[in-house]
């Protein structure tokens, strides 16, 4: 393993003790020295993996190193805590959850459960939710909780009527969480601060426990994050953080770069490796890689060589419309495939916003070329998921109302939604959890006597759930849960589309019956709470949907630290990428190029860019003009392309601005108009009436083809459309 670093690789990985900053250029080894780190430490220094905390961008990417730390020393590191942030402060949590207030079994709140009780709030706050839309609401919130600003600095802060709701909404949703005993995605990283403030013999403890903490893609931490492994590591100071400031992508979530900065004052000793040897993609890759990131003001300038002089050109192309486009990207994939024996798993294609993937996914659908899209959509985000981990999440944790007001009303059993308002304001008069009111539904006169009879009943049954949950594990309750609602039934109602999601069902089961995670002696959760833990915090970077040995789909953000040997950037126009909402600001602008600088170096051996000189947008058809990323790539190193259906030249498309609508007559519109509209999982849409939503399913073609759209406002809820009758636009920007 040592014979396969450089000398600054092995300098870092070897590095005895005290606090270190590797910050290094993209592909130049910084996420291989981790792997390494956490294996000479384990090996060489005799450190316990149950001592070493090692944390990463996702849940993919913690798994991933794990299997190399375990090939390296050919043995499982038992105890590890590998993982994300909130895995791993979630497991922490759980050992110390009673003194800040919750119990071990307490709920982990999602992004869409926090928003409906977002919305929720807002209507017990007399808010009208169309007026404070609950997503901006959510987003302040979430804006000040990764910044560390409490309720009442950002009320005093607050410069519009929205951010003071938001203060507002801030204040309450605390308290109701706790009363949940649930904490939502931000909570997770904020509590172990409170906890370590409040009590400081457990900071302490941590200190002492943890012997090496280390981090990777540091310049995309937020400032609750740095703090928690700054605190923990402050006393062994044995801590290694790896980044890339231009590889920052993420202060729209809050990510600070400044911690590269804070890491360095606030361990002053700190030592800094560089590595500069690029081993993943050839010089004319490198090259243009540095030519769209030199734009930027805002750096700490690197070095990075590689030492594959040469390599293909990057070929820029510009297509016709994003018809063309994937038509195009699909016979390059096919000529590589047959020229230079490429497997499918060898090419990725990325994009700016999810939408993007749609054109892609119908020719390789009609061509019958496999693929996988990740992040579209997240497994558990799926209705009838979200259904049966309800039922999972009430009988773990009684409190948590969001799960009890999914699962009494799924499926229907004639609670509507009277009743239920009814029973919430009952709960907060009382001070007692939604379960907790509805077991006593046989003394509230006010309800209908059906709606009684069916608290009832409902509550005894998650009861009689309950009593069997102290001895089955997640699958057998999860199986005892689809019995006693008859939930396949309900399914199997909604006809062709219920059989996909009895498949669904299936492979929750068939999840949770293969789901297992090695013991924390002192971890008081049960597996099925840890099950749950690990549901909630699975987001849609971890799930694949498709064929894992296919052609790869995903956005430039989700490709963060992933390579192929060929890399398509689709869809690269002006106001699409950069997205023109993020070029509002300059650190938004430069945010984008950073992006773009995160795709490019992708590729290890060849790199494609395209764009459009027409796309669809929220069912428009819109000129576009080639992204200003392109202007920056240097004549020599690039291949300029054009497909047959674009007229006249690149250069001439390029410098007419815009391009006008006569030219976009060339484009085949006459088969698009007869196209019915084309949708795919996790799109955003706008509806005249039900307003914004995402789909959820699609089903059925052409004039048949169906779409469920979970819309944001929670009266509507769910919907079935047919998409030719609906006139549903496409939610570009939100996407
Ligand atoms: P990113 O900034 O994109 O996250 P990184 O700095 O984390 O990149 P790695 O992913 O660790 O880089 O490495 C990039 C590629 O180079 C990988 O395929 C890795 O196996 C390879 N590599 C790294 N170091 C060496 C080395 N010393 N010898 C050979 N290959 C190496
Ligand atoms: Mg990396």
């Amino acid at each position: 393993m040592i014979q396969e670093l450089n000398d600054a690789q092995r300098e870092a990985v070897e590095h005895d003790g005290g606090p270190l900053l590797v910050l290094a250029g993209a592909g130049s080894g910084k996420t291989r020295v981790l792997t390494a780190r956490v294996a000479h430490l384990i090996e060489h220094r005799n450190v316990p993996p149950g001592r070493i905390m090692a944390v990463t961008f996702t849940n993919r990417a913690a798994s991933e190193m794990r299997r190399r730390v375990t090939n390296i020393l050919g043995c499982e590191p038992a105890g590890l805590w590998m993982g994300t942030f909130h895995s791993v402060s979630a497991r922490l949590l759980r050992r110390e959850a009673h003194r800040i207030g919750f119990t071990p079994q307490f709920t982990i709140y999602d992004e869409d459960d926090r928003l409906s009780l977002i919305r929720r709030l807002l209507k017990d706050g007399g808010y009208s939710p169309k007026a404070y839309r609950p997503a901006a609401i959510q987003y302040v919130v979430s804006q000040a909780k990764n910044r560390l600003v409490s309720p009442s600095e950002l009320r005093e802060q607050a410069e519009d009527d929205v951010q003071r709701v938001a203060a507002e909404i801030y204040d309450v949703m605390g308290r109701v969480l706790r009363e949940a005993n649930a904490m939502d995605f931000d909570d997770l990283l904020l509590h172990p601060l409170t906890l370590f403030r409040d009590y400081p013999d457990r900071l302490t403890r941590y200190q002492a426990h943890f012997q090496s903490v280390l981090v990777d893609e540091f310049q995309d931490t937020n400032r609750a994050q740095y703090l928690l492994v700054k605190q923990i590591a402050e006393k062994n100071r044995d801590i290694c953080v790896v980044g890339d400031d231009d590889q920052s992508i993420y202060g729209w979530r809050g990510a600070e770069v400044r911690n590269m900065y804070d890491f360095q004052r606030d361990f002053s000793d700190a030592q800094l490796v560089r590595l500069e040897e690029n081993y993943r993609s050839t010089s004319v890759i490198l090259d243009t890689a540095n030519e769209v990131i030199s734009e930027n003001m805002n750096r700490l300038g690197k070095t990075l060589f590689t030492s594959r002089v040469g390599g293909d050109l990057v070929v820029v192309t510009a297509t016709a419309d994003e018809g063309d486009e994937a038509e195009w990207v699909l016979s390059e994939i096919v000529e590589n495939v047959t020229k230079r024996f490429c497997e499918y798993k060898d090419f990725a294609i990325l994009y700016r916003t999810n939408a993007q993937s749609r054109p892609f996914e119908d020719v390789f659908r009609r061509n019958v070329i496999p693929y996988q899209v990740v992040g579209s959509v997240s497994f558990y985000a799926r209705r009838e998921i979200r259904d049966l981990v309800a039922y999972l999440r009430l009988v773990v944790n009684p409190a948590d109302d969001q799960a009890f007001i999914r699962a009494v009303q799924s499926p229907r059993r004639g609670v509507g939604k009277t009743s239920l308002a009814f029973v919430g304001r009952m709960s907060v008069a009382w001070n007692r959890s939604f379960f907790s009111t509805a077991s006593v539904a046989d003394r509230m006169p006010e309800l209908q006597p059906r709606a009684r009879s069916v608290l009832l009943d409902f509550v005894r049954m998650i009861e009689r759930l309950r009593e069997e949950s102290r001895e089955a594990s997640a699958a057998t309750l999860l199986e005892s849960i689809i019995e006693v609602t008859d939930y396949e039934n309900y399914l199997a109602e909604e006809g062709l589309d219920g059989a996909d999601r009895i498949e669904n069902v299936r492979a929750l089961l068939d999840g949770a019956a293969e789901w297992s995670e090695e013991e924390d002696p002192e971890d008081p959760s049960s597996p099925t709470e840890r099950y749950l833990t690990a549901a909630a915090l699975t987001t849609s970077a971890d799930h694949a949907e498709g064929d894992p040995e296919g052609v790869t789909l995903m956005t430039a953000h989700m490709a963060k630290g992933l390579e192929w040997p060929v890399v398509f950037m689709t869809g690269m126009e002006d106001g699409l990428f950069p997205l023109s909402r993020s070029m509002e600001t300059q650190e938004g602008g430069e945010e984008e190029r950073r992006l773009a600088y995160v795709g490019i170096t992708r590729a290890q051996d060849r790199l494609y860019l395209s764009w459009a000189r027409a796309r669809r947008r929220s069912g428009q058809l819109m000129p576009g003009m080639p992204s200003r990323f392109l202007d920056a790539l240097p004549p020599g190193l690039i291949e300029e392309r054009r497909t047959s259906s674009v007229f006249g030249d690149f250069a001439k498309a390029a410098a007419s601005v815009p391009v006008g609508w006569d030219a976009l007559s060339t484009v085949n519109d006459e088969n698009e108009s007869q196209d019915s509209p084309r949708y795919v999982r996790g799109e955003r849409v706008r509806h005249r009436k039900f307003g914004s939503g995402q789909i959820v399913d699609v089903s059925g073609k052409g004039r048949h083809l169906k779409v469920v759209v979970s819309f944001d406002e929670d009266e509507v809820g769910p919907r079935t459309l047919l998409a030719a009758y609906a006139g549903l636009e496409r939610d570009w920007e939100s996407a």
